[in-house]
């Protein structure tokens, strides 16, 4: 257990995050082909981040960390070191985000025990997640006890404590329990990409939640502005992985000495100019989540419109980069051909029609048609 008066030796990199980042990813780029396995599991990758001490980054400073992404002012570093881990490799990306993401949650919605407890996860080099996907039955909290499982939950068989949603009678609870007990299941993982994320299902059945293991109030996970909002993280893990594939798609033109033609060069400028979209658009959406005073229902539909058309400017990409490149781009080893599965993998987000559907009412009810968007 993290004790907070226990002397915390700082490394540098824990001060830099943004090269502590661009030193795993050194790591994690050149294990990601033997990582494109079923079942694989990124320890080394882990250990580097741990290393680093990006998994106390989030944390705040009395246990270690800087408060990574906790707050406006450090939101755009985050983006950085998110782009950056996933530019190396989307499923480690994935992992880190999962991460973050359950720190923010506790440290709104938590107590100082509570992020102790995350403490006590990062100084034993283990990461935390978010695992709120549910099958049809969904998991509960009975009586101090949960009944049920939940499924898509990356790094399953190295996370310990996870901030799971569970149902209540009084609705949905986050929880923060040990769950060393569970029985994890990888073995339906056999996807078309991201098969480094661990992401399988798991049966909680039995393991017991205490008082203290319990954030917040019931409703809290799915609150405004964080919710939706947070998705900003993703769209910054996925455009690392989009910016790698604009840099191996100039090297293709350049290699094959196609850059002379100018259908393939029109075709690289369209692929040029959605790359930037979705940029600005991550940009955007973390700048406007992370923007406190902003209404709560500007901030999801502008975060929600990022997602849309970060999807369909890396959608665009993979299809230029396809046509420009033809069959090779499709062969192992090529590393187009693995990035583009795995980012294929991850774009598929919940609910993707409902937040559209959620931004267009917005802005119908809220905004004239000619104002700009969230623009003050
Ligand atoms: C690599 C990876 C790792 C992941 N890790 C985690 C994790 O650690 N924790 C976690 O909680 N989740 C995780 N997820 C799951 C993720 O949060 C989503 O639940 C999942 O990606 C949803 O994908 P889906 O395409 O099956 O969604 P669906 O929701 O089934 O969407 C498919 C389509 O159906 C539409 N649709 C959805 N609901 C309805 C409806 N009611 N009526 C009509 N149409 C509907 C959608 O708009 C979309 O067009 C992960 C996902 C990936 C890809």
């Amino acid at each position: 257990m993290h004790n907070a008066s226990d002397a915390i030796v700082v490394p540098l990199s824990r001060r830099d995050p943004a090269a502590a980042a661009r030193r795993v990813a050194v790591i994690a780029a050149d294990l990601a082909p033997e990582r494109d396995t079923d079942f694989s599991v990124p320890d080394t990758e882990v250990a580097a981040l741990a290393g680093e001490g990006l998994l106390h980054a989030p944390l705040p400073d009395d246990l270690g960390g800087i408060g990574l992404g906790m707050d406006v002012a450090t939101a755009s570093m985050l983006r950085h070191v998110l782009r950056t881990i996933g530019g190396a490799s989307l499923s480690l990306g994935r992992l880190y985000e999962g991460h973050v993401n359950a720190v923010r949650l506790v440290a709104r919605y938590g107590t100082p025990a509570q992020m102790r407890l995350l403490a006590a996860e990062a100084d034993a080099g283990r990461l935390s997640a978010v695992w709120n996907a549910q099958g049809t039955d969904k998991l509960r909290l009975v009586d101090g006890r949960l009944v049920g499982g939940k499924i898509y939950t990356s790094g399953i068989g190295i996370i310990r404590r996870p901030l799971l949603t569970a149902e209540t009678a009084d609705g949905t609870v986050m929880l923060l329990p040990d769950v060393a007990m569970a029985t994890g299941d990888l073995s339906g993982w056999t996807v078309l990409g991201m098969r480094a994320s661990m992401t399988g299902r798991a049966d909680f059945t039995g393991i017991a939640v205490a008082d203290g293991e319990i954030i917040g109030t019931p409703g809290d996970y799915y609150r405004s502005p964080l919710f939706a909002g947070g998705a900003w993280r993703v769209l910054a893990v996925q455009l690392g992985a989009l910016e790698q594939l604009m840099a191996l798609y100039r090297q293709l033109l350049g290699e094959r000495g196609r850059a002379g033609d100018p259908v393939q060069r029109a075709r690289f400028g369209e692929a040029v100019a959605m790359l930037e979209t979705a940029r600005l658009w991550t940009a955007r959406a973390a700048a406007v989540a992370e923007d406190s005073p902003r209404p709560d229902g500007e901030i999801d539909a502008l975060v929600n419109l990022a997602r849309y058309s970060f999807d369909r400017a890396a959608l665009g990409v993979i299809e230029r980069i396809q046509r420009a490149g033809g069959l090779s781009t499709m062969v192992r080893p090529n590393p187009i051909e693995r990035i583009v599965r795995d980012l294929t993998t991850y774009l598929r987000q919940p609910f993707p029609d409902a937040a559209l559907d959620d931004a267009a009412r917005w802005a119908l009810a809220e905004r004239p048609v000619h104002a700009d968007l969230g623009e003050r």
